[in-house]
């Protein structure tokens, strides 16, 4: 596994893969990688000759209140993980190789990225949309793989890659839950135990949605109401959003019989957490 930093010798090594006559899978994380990250990982490896991972911490996606300076960094422990995976490549760009001074180039998608955590989160998806924008140029993958955990974050990007024409296919992998139903996430560890315990809400709320809509409820207001019912329980849970949407553009939908995106959002204790599941589905 070759482990580079600087954006030449991510090109020079995806040059040699491609002259192999080699596809190219790419996935982009932030690295404290779990199994959700692995998930991915495998499916690239499935579908793809070769697979890049990118790890780097991205400061534009961060508001200035959020876990930029803490967010967790475990890039030995990575690395040795994505060794046993078989992954050909690790790109670990340091922030200043990625944004050289005083660039001033970004990715705006606009309309959808003031949605759902682009509401809650001013800017965010534009420093995700820039910075995926950026891997796409460096790496050129044919296929680049994210989680359905960020729903939003998936819609984003699907409409970047449509809207500028970048040649890269965007597969989505599905969630990744503990075996208690928690959505795995880096920002897991920051969790208290009882914090963990009471974290379980959120995907008991989707649950609680889905069951209602499975015994035909399809007012969105009513599965709303269901869902934040089930927040409201925990003490140490509050609520940031609890939607129901079109899964491609985001916005509130008022009955899902078309199927939707339940998505939710929530601070437990300081830690903001999201998870989603589809409704209505038609298969
Ligand atoms: P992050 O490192 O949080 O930026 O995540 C990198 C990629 O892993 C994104 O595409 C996420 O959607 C995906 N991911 C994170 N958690 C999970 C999970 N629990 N299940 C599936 N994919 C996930």
């Amino acid at each position: 596994m070759r482990i580079v930093q600087s954006v030449s010798d991510a090109r020079d090594v995806v040059r040699e893969l491609r002259a192999q006559g080699k596809t190219i899978g790419l996935v982009p994380t932030m690295g404290a990688l779990h199994e959700g990250h692995l998930s991915l990982v495998r499916a690239a490896k499935a579908s793809c000759d070769a697979v890049v991972v990118s790890i780097f911490v991205n400061p534009t996606q961060f508001g200035p209140n959020e876990d930029f300076a803490k967010y967790p960094r475990t890039f030995e422990a990575d690395c040795a993980a994505l060794e046993r995976e078989g992954v050909d490549v690790v790109f670990a760009p340091s922030t200043e190789e990625m944004y050289t001074a005083g660039a001033s180039t970004f990715v705006d998608v606009e309309g959808v990225s003031g949605r759902l955590d682009g509401a809650s989160r001013p800017g965010h998806f534009r420093g995700v949309a820039t910075v995926v924008a950026k891997l796409f140029n460096i790496v050129g993958p044919d296929r680049a793989f994210f989680g359905q955990k960020d729903a939003a974050q998936v819609a984003v990007l699907k409409k970047m890659v449509r809207d500028l024409n970048f040649p890269v296919e965007i597969v989505v992998c599905p969630i990744v839950r503990e075996p208690d139903g928690l959505a795995m996430s880096s920002r897991n560890r920051y969790l208290s135990p009882e914090e963990r315990q009471q974290a379980r809400a959120l995907h008991h709320a989707l649950e609680e949605m889905e069951r209602l809509a499975r015994s035909g409820v399809t007012a969105a207001r009513e599965l709303i109401a269901a869902g934040e019912a089930v927040l409201a329980r925990e003490p140490l849970v509050r609520v940031d959003y609890c939607r129901v949407v079109d899964p491609d553009t985001l916005e509130d939908l008022a009955d899902v019989r078309g199927g939707a995106l339940a998505a939710v959002a929530a601070f437990v204790g300081a830690t903001r957490l999201i998870d989603n599941t589809i409704l209505g589905r038609r298969d």
